[in-house]
Order: C-alpha cells, then sequence, then structure tokens
C-alpha cells in the first residue's frame, strides 16, 4: 500500500535520504528512528506527498505521489492520518469541532457523524473536554486530540510524527496503547521517534518493525533495541 522505490531528497543540495526503498504491507506496524535531524519528518512528508522525491518514486495506494493532482492528493490524504510533530489547532472552534474538522473540509454532515466524534473523543479520554477550546489542554491532552483528528476519517494508514516527543512516560504509553489498538483494527502505523523504550514496550504487544535513518538510507534495525 505504500512503495517506496530508490527514493532521493535534498534540501538546497544537502541530500536527507538516497535511494531509499521500502515497501510497507498493509497492518504493518514500523517504527522510525534516527538523531534529530536525519529526515524523519521529511520521510513522512514524502509519504503524505507534501514533498515530491527529486529522483525515484513513492506510491501510495497504488499510484505514485509524483503523478498525483491536487485532486487526487486531497483524496489520497483522506485516507492517510498524519500526526503532525507541531499539531496545530483552530484555537476559536472547541475539542469537539476541531476533531470534527477534517469531516467539515471533507463536506460530510457533521450531525450525522457526531456519534462517530463523540466515540472517538471517548477512545482518547477527552470526552470531559468536548466544548474546551485547544489552547487549555495539556501537552499529552493536545497530542491525543491530535490523534483523534488524524483517525476520525478513519484512514488505513496512520504516520505519527514524534507523537510522544512531549509527553512524560505514562502519556507515551497511553498514546502507544492507542496506535496498537488501531493497528490491532488493521491500521498501517508509522511512528517515528527516537525514544527506544516505547519501541521495546511496543514490541511485547505487537510484531513492530524498527527503521533507522542514518547515512541517508534506511536501515532494518535488529532485534538489539
Ligand atoms: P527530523 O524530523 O529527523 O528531525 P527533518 O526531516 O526535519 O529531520 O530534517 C532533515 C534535515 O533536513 C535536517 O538537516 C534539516 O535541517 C533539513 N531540513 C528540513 N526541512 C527543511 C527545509 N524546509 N528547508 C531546508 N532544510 C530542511
Ligand atoms: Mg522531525
Amino acid at each position: 500500500m505504500l512503495e517506496i522505490s530508490k527514493v532521493s531528497y535534498s534540501y538546497g543540495g544537502n541530500s536527507v535520504f538516497s535511494e531509499v526503498s521500502l515497501s510497507v504491507a498493509p497492518g504493518s506496524f514500523y517504527f522510525l528512528t534516527g538523531p534529530s535531524g536525519s529526515g524523519k519528518t521529511t520521510f513522512i512528508n514524502l509519504c503524505a506527498g507534501a514533498l515530491i522525491p527529486e529522483v525515484g518514486n513513492i506510491s501510495v495506494f497504488g499510484q505514485e505521489t509524483r503523478n498525483m493532482s491536487n485532486y487526487e492528493l486531497s483524496q489520497m490524504r483522506r485516507r492517510l492520518g498524519i500526526v503532525h510533530q507541531n499539531c496545530e489547532f483552530l484555537d476559536h472552534l472547541s475539542i469537539e469541532e476541531n476533531i470534527a474538522l477534517p469531516l467539515t473540509v471533507a463536506g460530510m454532515d457533521n450531525t450525522k457523524e457526531r456519534a462517530n466524534v463523540l466515540e472517538l473523543m471517548k477512545w482518547v479520554g477527552l470526552d470531559s473536554k468536548s466544548d474546551v477550546k485547544p489552547q487549555e489542554l495539556s501537552g499529552g491532552e493536545l497530542q491525543r486530540l491530535a490523534l483523534a483528528r488524524a483517525v476520525i476519517m478513519s484512514p488505513e494508514i496512520i504516520l505519527a510524527d514524534e507523537p510522544t516527543g512531549n509527553v512524560d512516560w505514562e502519556m507515551s504509553q497511553r498514546l502507544l496503547t492507542l496506535m496498537i489498538e488501531l493497528n490491532k483494527m488493521g491500521k498501517t502505523i508509522f511512528i517515528s521517534t527516537h525514544d527506544l523504550s516505547l519501541i521495546r514496550l511496543a514490541k511485547a504487544h505487537v510484531t513492530a518493525r524498527t527503521l533507522r535513518i542514518s547515512d541517508l538510507k534506511l536501515s532494518q534495525a535488529g532485534a538489539d533495541l
């Protein structure tokens, strides 16, 4: 469902990836690690079609991002749930409205979908905060809000960019549990992180592969984590 073939990418001559290939099967669970500045966010942006490879191709759901029209890109992104590293919300909207925003953007009937939104708020533990504004939430609550918004359209792939970057260990575990539940529902999961204890914990519950970015390549990390 996600095919990366011989992809190279650089910013103004500074290479981030060189001839990287990866084939992601539906329902798989991946961690993406690498030091700060190694290219984790760039990788996620390439998969989401926000960046196009300079060389090589990325195909998502059978179509190359390079050849997608803006309309096709937006259709493809509805099938991807992205949790951005610096998730931003609309401050004048409530938590419930922020979660429902992708439905509004897609022109769906929010009143029909309300039960889904409420269920999702409950799932991430924000049901008591539905009328609150994002600026009143803690870091961990904002991360759960970001996850809820990313999955409201029922995406097939979830790309989460350092979702536990700014939260404590207990909240990291909670977010991981949600990701594992999504994976058990059949979703393909990609989590970028440099938290090795999170990876170890996940491996006790799911079959997860760990990819490490180093020397402009993606390599599969061994069991030595
Ligand atoms: P990570 O998410 O692993 O911290 P990034 O993908 O954000 O890494 O960045 C990889 C490299 O690309 C870094 O050296 C960063 O400085 C550079 N980079 C990222 N975004 C840009 C950009 N928009 N313009 C120029 N350089 C960038
Ligand atoms: Mg990053």
